[in-house]
């Protein structure tokens, strides 16, 4: 049978883009709900024919573990929620997809990897992008440096947040603000284009509002360093919507350009300035049959815990060098 998924936070992410992927999926179907919202269980439950049996809300969450149909528990609740319920769904004997950013600190990650492996179930991480054609060449690029390695890498990630009352701008719910919500997509692009993790950062905090912005960075601009010598200069905002460019240098004057990079769709590759036909693809329903796949084969997905917490190392890094006014950090990854 196909595995059964799931969907814990049926918010915009959850009901937008992967209650419609899973549609899709060769490997697994959606079979459960949580909510906390009555008229979101009816409408949803209606929707995708999940029983009454098979929605639960926080408080009756972890009566999950007698659920036989559920194999996989996908995580997509604020971020100051997913270490708390990525534990408790692998205490569940789950296994768990979690949203990026994977968690509020390195703590919490860890916490996070130690329950999957103590109840022998598999943590992955959102990382969609792996599975988008254009980011599969980058990965490609990273692997095998086919025109030398990467020498320098640039990227930005912008939208405008104007919500006083969304999560994304309450530091408790979010962990932190642009950076950590989409400076994540640059890092995860840096580091598969390159096939490294950096060795330390540079970062600067620009504030043009600083009452909407009180309590989280709104725009952040970080250089990732490379032992081989290779950077990343990226900038990231919740102020302006900038074009979301991925570009990567390598060697002999080699480029690999994506436009419209981080989207869900939309996105242009080019090749040496040569633009490269892609495909359409649901890239959320291969993320979800692929980490299905690995279930049976233990193949790494490339988007395991091991991977986010690499990640959530980076963005404390980058923290650390903007509360030292740019000083550059060492990013300690132990
Ligand atoms: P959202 O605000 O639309 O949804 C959050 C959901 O959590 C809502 O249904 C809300 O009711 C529920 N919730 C439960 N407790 C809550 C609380 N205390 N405060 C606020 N909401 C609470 O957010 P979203 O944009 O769907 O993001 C959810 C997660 O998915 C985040 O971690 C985000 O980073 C991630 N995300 C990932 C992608 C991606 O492309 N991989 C895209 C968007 C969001």
């Amino acid at each position: 049978r196909k595995y059964g998924v799931a969907l814990v936070g049926l918010g915009r992410y959850a009901t937008g883009q992967l209650m419609p992927a899973l549609q899709h999926t060769q490997n697994c179907q959606l079979v459960a709900l949580v909510t906390g919202t009555k008229s979101k269980a009816a409408l949803y439950g209606g929707r995708y024919q999940i029983p009454d049996t098979h929605i639960y809300n926080y408080d009756n969450f972890d009566r999950i573990v007698e659920n036989e149909d559920v194999d996989i528990v996908y995580i997509v609740l604020p971020n100051s929620m997913h270490a708390e319920y990525s534990i408790r769904a692998a205490n569940a004997g789950k296994h768990v997809i979690c949203e990026k950013p994977m968690a509020l600190s390195v703590a919490e990650s860890q916490a996070m990897i130690a329950a999957g492996e103590a109840n022998q179930v598999t943590l992955n991480i959102g990382y969609r992008l792996h599975f988008h054609q254009a980011h599969r060449v980058a990965i490609q690029v990273g692997r095998e440096q086919p025109e030398g390695a990467v020498k320098y890498m640039q990227a930005e990630l912008a939208f405008k947040v104007t919500d006083p009352s969304e999560w994304r701008l309450n530091k408790a719910l979010a962990g932190g603000g642009a950076l950590y919500d989409l400076g994540i997509y640059c890092i995860q692009a840096a580091r598969y284009s390159t096939g490294q993790s950096p060795v330390s950062v540079i970062a600067r905090e620009y504030k043009t509002d600083a009452e909407l912005f009180s309590q989280v960075d709104e725009t952040v601009n970080f250089q990732l360093e490379f032992a081989d010598g290779a950077v990343m200069s990226a900038t990231t905002s919740y102020n302006f919507k900038a074009d979301r460019h991925f570009v990567a240098y390598a060697n002999n004057q080699s480029t690999l350009e994506i436009r419209d990079a981080f989207n869900y769709s939309g996105q242009q590759l080019f090749m040496n300035g040569r633009r490269v036909a892609l495909s359409r693809v649901v890239m959320q329903s291969l993320q979800m049959d692929a980490v299905c796949r690995s279930l049976e084969s233990g193949a790494d997905t490339g988007i395991s815990g091991a991977e986010g917490l690499k990640d959530m190392c980076i963005l404390d890094a980058i923290y650390r060098s903007i509360a030292a006014d740019g000083r550059r950090v060492v990013i300690d990854y132990s």
